[in-house]
């Protein structure tokens, strides 16, 4: 299980006894915390010697995914430099306080002393900014909710983060012809990310799906059965899907891989293009890109690692409706069931490309609700992440004759403007719909990675975006 280091800042000055009752509160504001992954009270660090000491082992510790710091009382920041300056875990600066309000008669130069962290936390963020260390600085009263979920969408970030690190992507064939958007440099995503994105052949995969058993068909048909609705007369394009998940699956467990990507066009000796295999993949948590789009396929997956619980796919723009301002997302198969407003149906419908048999595929509506869409683009030198708020509807038409699952949304800050927004950051096609993710997580992730975060939401206009990016552009060098 991933832990959380807090450590709280003091010094020898105030006495033993001081020193005793900042370690009770601390560990008291600990049990306090109600987030999404433990928090492990470790030291009142008062000298630089143990400062560097506990960085070195939350370096090395693989279930460490970050620390938060909070000063209790002053902690002189000099004996923080030698250790913040190895410190290769995410940091979070919790800028609390024991004590909501101030007593008023029990307030004197002793309480003084111990409750100074209106005094200590600057002293540290001075610190923290002097080696412009990448951190999150979250202030509040500890007991409140709302600065405990500002530390929750932190935690998210960071296991999102360490995920990231070790996230192995299997490309099954090449990215789709002369497609620009989701080229990229595998190298230096690898080197940002972490991501190790490596190519299997095609003919691996069928070779595997050759030795896949009709015992395990049968198993993942009944589980299949349990989930979605499907015509029982013909069965056999459906557990031709199985045989593609059951396989593809194989490669990626062998593989260590928790991503994978394909193409219509590199399918060879394959009588379907995984749809139904792909879409429940998607929703046992691996990521997923279609068009040889890696880079979605590993977004994907990292947003299903930071809410495990909750609603991510892989997404494509269609088709728009001006009047309803709505666009319609889809693909030609691929949108992860978890998504779903109710029971999906598995479907075989005629594909028109990729020149195979009719694959199953399952049909559903998207759920109605607040929701992102993100798109992660090489834009020569650096990674840009683009997240656009949007607010998902129930389609307004059941649209019979379209065999896809469908969701419909419409953008921030408004219809046009929000296209606008996204044509100008250069977006792709391609994104990660997600329920859950937050505006603060994803600030979070992309610092604690160093890759760039543009956001439309509702404050953003087109005019002052467009110079954002150019900002963004020196920012950057280029
Ligand atoms: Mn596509």
């Amino acid at each position: 299980m991933k832990t959380f280091w807090f450590i709280t800042g003091s010094q020898f000055l105030y006495g033993e006894e001081t020193l005793r009752q900042v370690e009770a509160d601390s560990k008291e504001i600990v049990a306090g915390l109600k987030l999404p992954f433990p928090v492990e009270y470790k030291l009142t660090a008062k000298t630089e010697s143990e400062i560097e000491k506990v960085v070195k082992e939350a370096n090395y510790d693989d279930d460490c995914a970050g620390i938060i710091t909070f000063c209790h009382t002053f902690s002189p920041s000099k004996m923080w430099i030698n250790g913040l300056t190895l410190l290769q875990k995410p940091w979070l600066h919790l800028h609390t306080q024991f004590n909501e309000t101030i007593p008023n008669e029990a307030i004197d130069m002793d309480y003084m002393n111990l409750h100074q962290s209106a005094h200590g936390d600057r002293e540290h963020g001075f610190i923290g900014a002097r080696l412009r260390a990448p951190r999150t600085v979250v202030a509040g009263y500890w007991a409140d909710p709302a600065v405990q979920e500002k530390i929750a969408q932190w935690q998210r970030a960071c296991i999102g983060a360490e995920f990231s690190r070790s996230l192995k992507i299997v490309r099954f064939g090449d990215n789709m012809r002369e497609v620009a958007v989701t080229e990229g440099d595998k190298v230096e995503v690898q080197i940002k990310l972490g991501w190790q994105v490596n190519t299997w052949p095609v003919g691996d995969l069928v070779k595997e799906m050759n030795a896949v058993t009709d015992a395990e068909i049968d198993a993942l048909m009944n589980e299949y059965a349990s989930l979605y609705t499907y015509d029982e007369k013909d069965t056999d394009p459906i557990r031709y899907q199985a045989r593609e998940e059951i396989a593809i699956e194989k490669i990626l467990v062998r593989e260590g891989a928790k991503a994978f990507s394909n193409t219509f066009q590199d399918l060879h000796g394959m009588r379907q293009l995984p749809g139904l295999a792909a879409q429940h993949l998607m929703s046992k948590g691996y990521g997923f890109g279609a068009e040889g789009d890696w880079k979605t396929a590993g977004m994907t997956a990292i947003i299903k690692a930071m809410y495990p619980d909750g609603t991510a796919s892989f997404m494509e723009d269609y088709t728009y409706d001006y009047k309803h301002e709505l666009i319609l997302g889809s693909h030609m198969l691929e949108v992860c069931p978890s998504i779903a407003a109710d029971k999906p149906r598995i479907e075989v419908h005629h594909l028109g490309i990729g020149d195979k048999e009719p694959p199953a595929r399952l049909v559903f509506e998207g759920k109605a609700g607040k929701a992102k869409v993100l798109s992660l683009v090489d834009m020569g030198g650096r990674l840009r992440l683009i997240a656009q708020d949007v607010t998902c509807e129930k389609p307004f038409q059941d649209m019979p004759n379209l065999p896809v699952a469908r969701a419909m949304w419409r953008p921030e800050p408004s219809f046009f403007e929000g296209l606008e927004c996204w044509i100008i950051a250069g977006g792709a096609h391609h994104t990660v719909l997600s329920y859950d993710v937050t505006a603060q997580a994803l600030r979070d992730f992309t610092r604690i990675m160093g890759i760039e975060l543009v956001v439309i939401d509702k404050d953003t206009t087109p005019v002052s975006f467009e110079r954002d990016l150019k900002i963004s552009d020196i920012i950057y060098g280029r």
